[in-house]
């Protein structure tokens, strides 16, 4: 019989096998192999004695029955031999079998080893830069990023990232040091929260008897790495001693050619607690700034967020938010997922009228617009609307311009955003503003006179 012959019907014959014997069965009968079939017997081979016994002894009269139909020959009739050859073979591919799975152990031990040093790193596993959304408001600080990412101590150190809360600080921050220990795990990173660090540093040089021993932990622990990723250094006491020891650590950090990466919600030099040797540290190398992302950006983060999720959306809905939620992404994060859970808890498609119900976001323009309340305000003040609107510092117009910015996001509620266009202003510099009015204004009484009676005259009280 020819081989190809021969092989085609030893192919129909295992089929059947496998398809007639139950899968206990299967492991025996893969590996056999046809040799010849010659006068009505059909002679296999296989590596296993175990096999070879276990078929003849169980299936012997099945597997004929099978070889008689496929050959339509009613004689017909098998034997199984113990193949040496046959038996090296089946050593071969087991071994390679194994060494396969080896590998696939070995990969996911570095996968798990990954995951453990994201974890010691302190790292949150999100915050990574291909879930980062690009746009034309974020993407020099992106690129800036990945570059320090990419060569760390080389290009900008230290890199300070700098903007209002909610805008991705973090989220860049913590991206360099994933894409780290995914492209270079034999560099060390961490990532720590300024307030941790204080904490760590005052519970370590406390007076004891182990304080040496301590504080040389504690700067192994912040000096033996090679990126170090400091988050909100805004909220650094004013302490002599912390601030020092950041200035050492910072010192050690870089004099080692260390990559030290620093995120603020403002410029060093407006941070008022910070002595001017860290000021003149930070200020070193970089400082980008993370402005709000502009409409498109937002709606492409909404978007991400709904595709990842493999949600279906009218495009409209996700226009809506993105549209009503401009100073802060977390916040735009939130009136997303408040949107989703409303809709998948009451069963209903995200459309825009369902986003529009749960959001209640104020469409109309309000009857009290920016325009009355600068007008108001520069009355009260006794200084020009265009003052207010415009670039003087002069003490007067700042302390007229606080209030009317308070006044009007108080009033209308509207983005910060907005508020400093009108003003022509940072988007930062209106936040601190307002910030600064909320917290005085219960102590002192000409600020909360002034804004009682503004009111008053917008006939508001
Ligand atoms: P910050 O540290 O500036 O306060 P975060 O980094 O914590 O802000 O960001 C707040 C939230 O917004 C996070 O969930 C983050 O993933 C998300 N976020 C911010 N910017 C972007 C962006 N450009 N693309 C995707 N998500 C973003
Ligand atoms: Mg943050």
């Amino acid at each position: 019989m020819e081989i190809m012959e021969l092989n085609n019907l030893w192919g129909q014959i295992k089929a059947e096998m496998l398809e007639a014997l139950p899968e206990n069965a299967h492991p025996w009968v893969y590996p056999l192999e046809v040799s010849a079939y010659d006068k009505g017997t059909l002679t296999v081979v296989t590596g296993q004695i175990m096999g070879r016994d276990f078929l003849r002894k169980n299936y012997y009269s099945q597997i004929t029955d099978i070889i008689r139909k496929v050959t339509n020959d009613e004689e017909a009739d098998f034997v199984i031999v113990y193949d040496e050859n046959a038996a090296k073979k089946l050593r071969k591919e087991s071994e390679k079998l194994q060494k396969k799975a080896n590998e696939a152990v070995l990969k996911e031990q570095a996968m798990e080893n990954l995951s453990y040093m994201q974890s010691a790193a302190n790292l949150n596993l999100k915050y990574k830069f291909e879930n980062f959304v690009v746009g034309e408001s974020n993407r020099f600080a992106y690129s800036v990023a990945k570059a320090v990412a990419e060569n760390p101590a080389k290009k900008y150190n230290p890199l300070f990232i700098y903007g209002a809360a909610g805008l991705g600080k973090t989220h860049l921050m913590q991206a360099i040091g994933h894409y780290t220990i995914f492209n270079n795990p034999k560099l060390k990173v961490k990532y720590t929260k300024t307030e941790d660090y204080v904490n760590d540093f005052i519970s370590n040089s406390r007076n004891s008897k182990d304080t040496i021993e301590n504080m040389s932990k504690f700067n192994k622990k912040y000096t033996n790495v090679d990126i170090i990723l400091i988050d909100d250094v805004q909220f650094i006491e004013s302490k002599t001693k912390t601030m020092s020891q950041m200035q050492h650590t910072f010192d050690t950090l870089y004099n080692r050619g260390k990559q030290i990466v620093i995120t603020s919600d403002r410029l060093p030099k407006d941070i008022p607690t910070l002595t001017s040797a860290l000021c003149s540290r930070f200020e070193m190398g970089l400082m980008v700034e993370l402005v709000p992302p502009d409409d498109l950006t937002r709606f492409n983060i909404v978007k991400k967020l709904a595709d990842d999720n493999d949600l279906k959306y009218e495009e409209d809905a996700l226009k809506y938010i993105s549209k009503h939620f401009r100073d802060n992404v977390r916040e735009l994060e939130g009136a997303f997922n408040k949107v989703c859970a409303y809709s998948e808890v009451t069963s209903q498609p995200l459309t825009l009228k369902l986003a529009k119900e749960v959001l209640k976001c104020n469409d109309a323009e309000a009857d009290i617009d920016f325009e009355k309340i600068a007008q108001a305000v520069s009355e009260y003040y006794d200084v020009s609307v265009k003052d207010l609107r415009g670039p003087a510092r002069a003490q007067k117009i700042a302390t007229a311009r606080h209030m009317a910015v308070y006044i009007t996001r108080e009033i209308t509620g509207k983005s910060f955003i907005s508020i400093a266009e009108f003003y022509n202003k940072r988007h930062t510099t209106i936040m601190f503003a307002h910030e600064k009015v909320k917290q005085e204004i219960s102590t002192d009484k000409d600020l909360s006179n002034a804004s009682r009676e503004i009111r008053q005259a917008l006939k508001l009280i």
